[in-house]
């Protein structure tokens, strides 16, 4: 339309605008998707909006203490921004079709179910982002070829492609931002009705969102106190700050890239050392990138109850399982997972820790996510959808893979945790588990991960009574009868199933 006819009054004009939606991507640096938004805004010289908005459908799944963060992280974007960030709260798509009808925009892509509806919704252009490994330096001519267990997709990867180095920081010096009314942060109460809890003492760190406070983390961790150097030996931990590098909050909402930790491992080993720790954050963050990849490749069979067995979880897989779910009532086994009241003290400490803190360390996320599947044979998706809720660090993609693999319905090996096990050899004192169960302070070190065994005598001593100060344990366990023999018609496969497809760990 010509400003002529505009200026008659024929109908409003509106001004075209490069739109950057930022959504995991909450940073400046190494922001692919930024980087390019603002290429385009300079290539059409029309103005640059850099743009958040908190999205109900979003928000109103994640917990206070996750919108705290997320809110901390938009706050401190916001100001490297130099207030320049646009910030709504509704539909991303419904704001920016009526509020910028001449807008192209582009983001990071989310290849997920809503997060790419939305985009489809804005025709948004989409550019790759948060990955260690571009989607495009991958050695498979598509995703489909990717394999499904991770040691053959990262030997493949490390063998055949490389790490890109990091994209300099970006800045608005060279477009022109778009003049609109910039909106403000939201107030909590203004997300969520819950109340934020208290901070909890036993909390493994302060999280604050915002990217400032990620590299502070990364520089913390790999360079002030040294620790990566002894990455591999303490990453089994469950207690602190520093058993491991408590990177993932930041990772999840993007206000720090895998590829400028990565870039800071380098440093650190030219001017350090290079040993099997360094090489394993970089091993753990190629894990990552498996979880995204193996999203992509399998849409919303992650969200699913048989996941990417599909049909073949109905009796014909040897991972077979039935599900079940038993919720809304006193003697329910997935409420009681939920509330850390099992009767299985490592179990409840760390639900307890999660519910407290909004963290987890890795140990124990795979210890209950096991037990909740595999012990007590509860629908899976119930506790992906906890650890959604509760998480800092809810990632999509690590989380409902995890959760899925977990489960045994990607079909890959099940690996079914001896809790009692594993809290013996990770906790040898019981000193984790009396930290968030104190109610078993006093119970002698032989009993600590397995109360009930007290008699009665030794209850009253270490003043903790069964089924009155700790729970009794739920009931029904060993649900899941995976099949031990090898299926006939896999024998010739024997290459495929090595190491058996069923383990105990622990
Ligand atoms: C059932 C289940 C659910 C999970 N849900 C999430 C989630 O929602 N978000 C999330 O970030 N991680 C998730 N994880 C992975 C892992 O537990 C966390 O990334 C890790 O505990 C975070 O602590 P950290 O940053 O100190 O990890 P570190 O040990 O220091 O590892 C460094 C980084 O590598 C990545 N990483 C490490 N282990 C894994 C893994 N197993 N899978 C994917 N990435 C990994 C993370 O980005 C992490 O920050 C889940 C694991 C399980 C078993």
């Amino acid at each position: 339309m010509s400003a002529l006819s505009a200026s008659k009054g024929l109908h409003v004009a509106h001004k075209a605008v490069t739109i950057h939606l930022f959504r995991y991507d909450l940073r400046l640096h190494d922001n692919p998707a930024l980087t390019a938004s603002i290429a385009a805004a300079q290539k059409t010289s029309t103005p640059f909006l850099p743009l958040y908005v908190f999205d109900p459908a979003q928000t109103s799944k994640a917990s206070p203490s996750r919108l705290k963060f997320l809110l901390e992280s938009v706050s401190d974007l916001r100001s490297s921004l130099s207030d320049n960030l646009c910030i709504r709260v509704g539909d991303p798509a419904t704001i920016i079709k009526s509020e910028f009808p001449n807008s192209n925009v582009h983001l990071q892509s989310e290849p997920c179910r809503d997060e790419r509806l939305a985009s489809l919704a804005l025709d948004a252009t989409e550019h790759w982002g948060s990955t260690l490994y571009d989607l495009s330096d991958l050695p498979f001519s598509s995703l489909s070829e990717m394999p499904d267990v991770f040691t053959p997709f990262r030997t493949k990867v490390e063998k055949n492609s490389g790490i890109r180095p990091p994209l300099p920081p970006c800045s608005l010096s060279s477009v022109s931002v778009h003049d609109c009314d910039k909106g403000s942060v939201p107030e909590l109460s203004s997300l969520t009705s819950s109340p934020l809890p208290p901070a909890d003492p036993r909390s493994v760190l302060n999280f604050v969102g915002g990217e400032s406070a990620g590299l502070a983390r990364v520089n913390e961790y790999i360079f002030k106190l040294d620790l990566l150097k002894n990455y591999f030996n303490t990453r089994n931990g469950l207690i602190g700050p520093n058993y491991s590098t408590k990177f993932s909050p930041w990772l999840a909402l993007g206000c720090i890239s895998p590829r400028h930790v990565a870039s800071q491992v380098t440093k650190y080993e030219k001017a350090s050392v290079s040993n099997k720790s360094t090489y394993w954050l970089i091993f753990e963050l190629l894990v990552r990138d498996f979880c995204k990849y193996f999203a992509v490749k399998h849409v919303d069979e992650i969200f699913m109850l048989d996941g990417t067995l599909g049909r073949q979880a109905h009796g014909s897989h040897h991972n077979s399982i039935k599900w079940g779910l038993d919720v809304g009532y006193s003697n329910s086994k997935a409420e009681a997972w939920k509330e850390g009241r099992t009767g299985f003290p490592f179990v409840d400490a760390n639900m307890r820790e999660l519910n407290a803190t909004g963290f987890m360390s890795n140990r124990g996320r795979q210890n209950v996510a096991s037990f909740l599947a595999l012990d007590l044979n509860q629908d899976w998706r119930y506790g992906a959808e906890w650890f959604e809720h509760k998480l800092l660090d809810y990632d999509i993609y690590s989380n409902w893979v995890s959760w899925c693999m977990a489960a045994g319905m990607t079909g890959g090996r099940v690996n079914k945790f001896n809790v009692v096990k594993q809290a013996k050899d990770y906790d040898p004192e019981g000193e984790y588990v009396k930290l968030w169960c104190p109610e078993l302070k006093d119970v002698p070190k032989e009993y600590i991960f397995e109360p009930w065994k007290m008699s009665k005598d030794a209850q009253e001593r270490a003043g903790c009574r069964i089924g009155v100060d700790y729970p009794e344990r739920v009931k029904e366990m060993k649900v899941f009868q995976p099949r031990t023999d090898r299926p006939k018609k896999d024998k010739k496969k024997k290459e495929k199933y090595k190491g058996g497809f069923y383990k105990t760990i622990g």
